[in-house]
């Protein structure tokens, strides 16, 4: 096939397509069309080079026009903004920058790689100097460059979604004390409330004011600089800096104009093949929206992963003719927030309860490997599954160390449509500065099977003495020291190893909620009361360490 192939925008999903196209096809003419200065930028890497833990802005560019042209023979041109598709016509239109010269040109196949844009607010004052936003190798030469020069001491970011995060840490690398806002009631909206304590504590670890649940109302600015912002609880915060992080829009108006489809969840529509409702021009990355692999519905994921699987499936298609069909998308991802990294995968315990699914959790907080092998350490891992066909729907996981495995390795077992007794059956590798010969993921299986079997029910909150009727006991079951260090209100403390022989301190009529330090001995526990006959008992999901971490949380809005 010695067609032409012309492709909009030259970063992850734009230059994948490319170079798959060229391997495919030696004969393709391969065009890309990028508006910016630059052809594969890092962009996952641009909070590092602010940080500084990148080091020469020469490192964020993957690859150059003149490289892709050498190696692969593809014509990237940078500068080169398309303004119009003729689809009837198989024609793009466009502006080349530099020159200012207007460009028509022909294509066989058309790619859409057009991206998105970060969400910019209508407030006065949001022109400001000082007002950044982070997409690409421009926006961050704006932003190195003003820090460089001004030194700011005071930031606000508004959003605290995964780049809003990554820059809040580059921000305090360079000392500047930093403000978050976010509207949603937590950071980072894609975790559920119970996991996002953990984040918060380590954030205001590393000084950082958190306002939750409340946006950006209005800017204070003066001679085109801004110098405070006004939170919608009309709190006023001076800064030196703002950066906006609140999320992208995809980039929608080529394809708007040219007649094609737009999906449901608001993304170019794409078929497997990343097809589009116009002959010949597919679609690809943040601009296009996909299906979600765990409930089947349209859904917009901005990541990278996708964006570069699907330019290769479009790349690959639109060279041969021919594709594997690319697969569904689980939103896997992954943030390092100071000394936490925190991954997710599939569906949220709201996104499934929003979903229509029979949801429950399994709560856990296992070592990253063998207690007894030096610098174990924990981690806290969220594992959400359907109660009617046990299936897994998602997981969420923070700690130091370990979580980016355990959650690809339930992405995987997602991928596949796996049950809780799958997960609690894999074969995983383990020695012990890795693992334990139980890993993290199979007690995660382990409590929701116990769940599901009706051998130890979860309890997903401490009762309070108006929440049921009859009021439920609550037992905490931790050693005297344990308990000594903190203890939940209203909860009668019998150690574990004394538990057999003070049945008779317990109300046999009322349900029991118990609890250890993780739920480890929360379940011994329960398995000790239920066989001498106490009949509704619970163990409270992720112990004492889960319930003291919600209320760092609440205390810290
Ligand atoms: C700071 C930052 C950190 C990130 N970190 C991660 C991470 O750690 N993990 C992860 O999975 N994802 C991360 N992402 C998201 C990831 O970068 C995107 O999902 C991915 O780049 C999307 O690929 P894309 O090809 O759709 O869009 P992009 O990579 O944005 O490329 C689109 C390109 O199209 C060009 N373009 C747009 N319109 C036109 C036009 N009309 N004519 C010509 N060119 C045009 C744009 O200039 C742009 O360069 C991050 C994003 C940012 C900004």
């Amino acid at each position: 096939m010695d067609s032409r192939i012309v492709i909009i925008g030259g970063v992850a999903g734009g230059m994948s397509a490319a170079t798959r196209a060229r391997r495919l096809n030696e004969q393709a003419e391969i065009i890309v069309l990028e508006k910016s200065g630059h052809i594969s930028f890092a962009n996952c890497g641009l909070p590092y080079y602010i940080g500084g833990q990148i080091k020469g802005e020469q490192n964020l560019l993957l690859t150059t026009p003149e490289r892709v042209r050498e190696r692969f023979c593809i014509d990237a041109r940078v500068h080169h903004e398309v303004t119009r598709i003729d689809a009837e016509r198989h024609c793009v239109e466009g502006t080349n920058h530099q020159t200012g010269e207007a460009f028509s040109l022909a294509y066989d196949k058309l790619i859409l790689a057009p991206g998105a844009s970060p969400i910019v607010p209508n407030l006065a004052g949001i022109d400001g100097e000082n007002v950044f936003v982070l997409r690409n190798v421009e926006d961050t030469q704006k932003l190195y460059g003003y820090i460089a020069a001004r030194k700011p001491t005071r930031a606000v970011v508004v959003g605290a979604g995964f780049i809003g995060l990554e820059m809040v840490e580059a921000l305090r690398a360079l000392d500047i004390a930093v403000t978050v806002l976010e509207k949603a009631p937590h950071v980072l909206p894609a975790l559920d409330s119970e996991m996002s304590g953990w984040l918060e504590a380590e954030l205001g670890r590393h000084a950082v004011e958190l306002r939750t649940g409340v946006g950006l109302a209005a800017l204070e600015a003066d001679n085109g600089r801004v110098h405070a912002v006004i939170t919608e609880a009309g709190e006023r915060i001076e800064t030196e800096l703002v950066l906006l992080s609140m999320g992208v829009r995809p980039n929608l108006e080529l394809a708007q104009m040219a007649g094609i489809s737009i999906g449901k969840a608001g993304g170019i529509a794409a078929d497997e093949f990343r097809r589009t409702s116009a002959p010949d021009i597919y679609a690809v990355g943040d601009a296009a929206e996909v299906v979600h692999r765990v409930n089947g519905a349209a859904a917009r994921i901005p990541l990278a992963g996708a964006a570069n699987r699907h330019g290769r499936a479009a790349g690959e298609h639109a060279a041969t003719g021919n594709a594997r069909p690319s697969a569904a998308v689980l939103g896997t991802a992954v943030v390092r927030v100071f000394g936490l990294d925190v991954a997710v995968t599939g569906l949220s315990r709201r996104a499934a309860v929003a979903a229509g699914f029979d949801v429950d959790t399994a709560i856990v907080h296992p070592n990253d490997h063998a207690g007894y092998y030096p610098g174990a350490q924990t981690m806290h891992l969220t594992l959400i599954y359907d109660k009617s066909t046990r299936k897994v729907l998602g997981a969420q996981a923070i700690g130091p160390a370990g979580v980016d495995k355990r959650v690809d390795v339930i992405a995987t077992l997602l991928h596949f449509g796996g049950t809780v007794d799958d997960l609690a059956n894999l074969d995983l590798c383990y020695a012990p500065q890795f693992s334990s010969a139980k890993d993290p993921v199979h007690f995660a299986a382990f409590v929701a099977q116990n769940q599901l079997d009706g051998v130890t029910p979860g309890a997903d909150e401490a009762p309070t003495t108006n929440t049921e009727r009859p009021a439920p006991q609550l037992l905490d079951v931790r050693t005297a020291n344990e308990v000594c260090r903190g203890t939940l209100d209203g909860a009668i403390h019998i150690p574990l190893d004394e538990l057999r022989l003070r049945l008779d301190e317990l109300d046999r009529t009322r349900p029991i909620v118990v609890f250890c330090q993780v739920g480890v001995r929360g379940h011994a526990a329960a398995r000790i009361l239920a066989s001498h006959g106490f009949s509704d008992v619970r163990n409270l999901k992720g112990g004492y360490t889960q319930a003291a971490a919600r209320r760092v949380a609440l205390v810290s809005r």
